[in-house]
């Protein structure tokens, strides 16, 4: 730490440097005039250590020091003596510096929040000031483990080979979904470049190209609507190999990610679960399950028939599902609770028509809101398949869709483990989802598009119903889900151009079409384009988990806001006319 201003940073003190003459450069956190002493907590990026002056030994150092404000940066010379009052919550807190000479290196204005972890801060002054929420220890921390992330991953992949290669952010679009970032080309009127929304073609010809292991840590653009927490340029780990099968990619980066872990953190990573994405919608009505808890979905048309119950038995009629879940030790939640459960369930984006439930009491009775049409017997019948015991509520919901069922009860789980405090904050729950289906129907419409890209490959053993019913496909292709929350994405790509053309032929895309969008790629793959697969890992997301927080903002620098805006630059911003010109641009209200 030490440079031509300072001897050591403000986290770096302990005991055995007591006597020692040092120079400390910071940010004034605080003071604190006692009038016979006055302490000072001068912060740097690496901690904070208490300076003292005595006003009756130091008259000079006090009146300087009285006049220090918050954010004051200053340049403290002194001797560090050990502290009658030591603070055991901070590294530094057995030592202090006793100053010998302190220099304002600048002044600073009044904040305009508490520059602490707990800020009084509301978001978007934060976002505003976002160099002094920097300051914040816990926001210092993110940005700092998020480096070490990044370091960690390179380490890897280097040992295993991969070669990082940037590729270019003026390119033509590449499909993951969304829409594009367009850039005017001054020189080529009326035409665009697209930014990235992924590298995703580009890896794909440096696989064609021979390089055989790819990675880079990129930015990727994508133009969406505000959906939940995300950001439109965001970073990934975005990775390639060649000959390789899908487990052999699985390996590869769940040893990245074990890796990452150990280095970064000290977690030890048990071998991550391969969930099929049928299974992940059947046990826990989502794609990306949080295993940090059980409490699995369990189905009950088996067993909720021979009743006089009208709406479970027209759901059997149809086809549809009815299953539940067991909360476990909930029998003794009030009227009200279970109100408000079945709000959750009927809230407009979910949409369910109701719920039922059983209490399974502790002392043995058994009480459910479908009492009129259910005997005792039946019910513990259903309880029995449910697996619950005295002491349980048992949560059912039924539909006509399956996928809405599942999708009711995914959340209804997700909520009560929130509610219950069934997740160990500390636990890790790091899974592959695999084999997702090729297609996604659109409700609408009925038309069928890509459900990750259009360059996945199918299963070997699907391959044929590519040609009789597309639907039925399910593609080799995977996500990596740490604690509920999707991290990676990837596929075995297809590499051979009849079964490309098959695809797009499905997507609906005419041959002009393919040409005009994907002509360079299929150009590339006659050339010799080898069996390739592989995944990117959204950083922002992974980082977020790693650093325990709620939002991708906290581990980025300099966020968007949620309408996509940067409001300490204030961007986007209006340019002037002249520069639309040159882009042969006009803006039409
Ligand atoms: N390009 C994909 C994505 O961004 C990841 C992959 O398939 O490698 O989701």
């Amino acid at each position: 730490m030490k440079t031509k201003l300072r001897t050591h940073s403000c986290g770096e003190l302990r005991i055995q440097h007591t006597g020692q003459t040092v120079t400390l450069c910071g940010w004034v956190q605080r003071s604190r005039d006692l009038g016979y002493i006055l302490f000072i907590d001068v912060r740097d990026r690496y901690g904070i250590t208490q300076i003292s002056v005595k006003s009756d030994e130091q008259p000079e150092l006090y009146q300087l020091a009285r006049k220090l404000g918050r954010e004051y940066v200053i340049s403290v010379q002194g001797t560090v003596a050990e502290r009658e009052s030591k603070n055991p919550k901070i590294p530094t807190g057995e030592v202090e510096v006793l100053p010998t000479k302190i220099d304002i290196l600048n002044e600073a204005k009044l904040p305009p929040f508490l520059i602490e972890n707990e800020t009084d801060g509301l978001e978007d002054l934060r976002m505003e000031y976002r160099y002094l929420d920097i300051r914040r220890p816990k926001m210092a921390y993110n940005l700092m483990l998020r480096a070490k992330v990044v370091k960690a991953v390179r380490e890897y992949l280097d040992e295993q080979q991969f070669v990082e290669i940037e590729t270019p952010f003026f390119i033509k679009s590449t499909p993951e979904g969304a829409r594009d970032f367009l850039v005017p080309s001054r020189l080529n009127k009326g035409a665009f470049y697209a930014l990235p929304q992924s590298p995703q073609i580009l890896k794909q010809l440096l696989m064609v190209a021979g390089m055989d292991r790819y990675y880079q840590v990129v930015k990727c653009f994508r133009d969406e609507d505000f959906r939940g927490d995300r950001q439109p340029e965001f970073t990934q780990i975005d990775c390639e190999m060649s000959f390789v099968s899908q487990d052999d990619v699985l390996n590869m980066f769940e040893g990245m990610v074990k890796y990452v872990f150990r280095q970064t953190i000290g977690v030890e990573l048990p071998d991550m679960l391969r969930l099929p994405y049928q299974d992940a919608l059947k046990y826990y009505g989502t794609d990306k399950p949080d295993l940090r808890f059980d409490c699995k979905i369990v189905e009950l048309n088996e067993v909720v028939g021979g009743t006089d119950f009208g709406v479970f038995n027209s759901i059997l009629e149809t086809k549809g599902l009815i299953a539940g879940i067991n909360a476990k030790g909930c029998a003794s939640y009030s009227r009200k609770q279970l109100d408000a459960l079945t709000n959750f369930v009927r809230a407009p984006h979910r949409k369910g028509s109701g719920l039922v439930y059983v209490k399974f009491n502790e002392d043995g009775s058994i009480k459910s809101s479908v009492d009129k049409f259910f005997t005792q017997e039946q019910l513990r019948k259903i309880g029995d398949a449910a697996g619950a015991q005295n002491g349980d509520l048992l949560l059912i919901v039924a539909d006509k869709l399956k996928s809405k069922t599942r999708k009711i009860l995914g959340d209804l789980r997700l909520h009560l483990a929130k509610t219950e405090g069934w997740i160990d904050e500390d636990a890790w729950s790091v899974l592959w989802v695999v084999d997702f289906p090729l297609f996604e129907e659109d409700e609408e419409s009925g038309e069928l598009t890509f459900a990750h890209h259009p360059f996945c490959m199918p299963r070997p053993e699907d391959l044929e119903y590519l040609y009789t019913d597309p639907k039925r496909v399910y593609a080799q292709t995977y996500d990596m889900v740490m604690n509920g929350n999707e991290i990676c994405s990837g596929s075995i790509r297809i590499h051979k151009k009849d079964v490309q053309d098959k695809i797009f032929e499905i997507l609906g895309l005419s041959e002009t079409e393919r040409q005009e969008k994907f002509g360079f790629m299929l150009k590339a793959f006659e050339y010799g384009a080898p069996p390739h697969g592989g995944c990117a890992f959204g950083l922002d997301r992974w980082v977020m988990l790693m650093a325990k927080e709620h939002s991708i903002r906290d581990v980025i620098a300099f966020p968007k806001t949620a309408g996509g805006r940067d409001l300490m630059m204030d961007a986007p911003a209006k340019v002037p006319n002249e520069a639309l010109k040159e882009l042969h641009i006009q803006v039409i209200d």
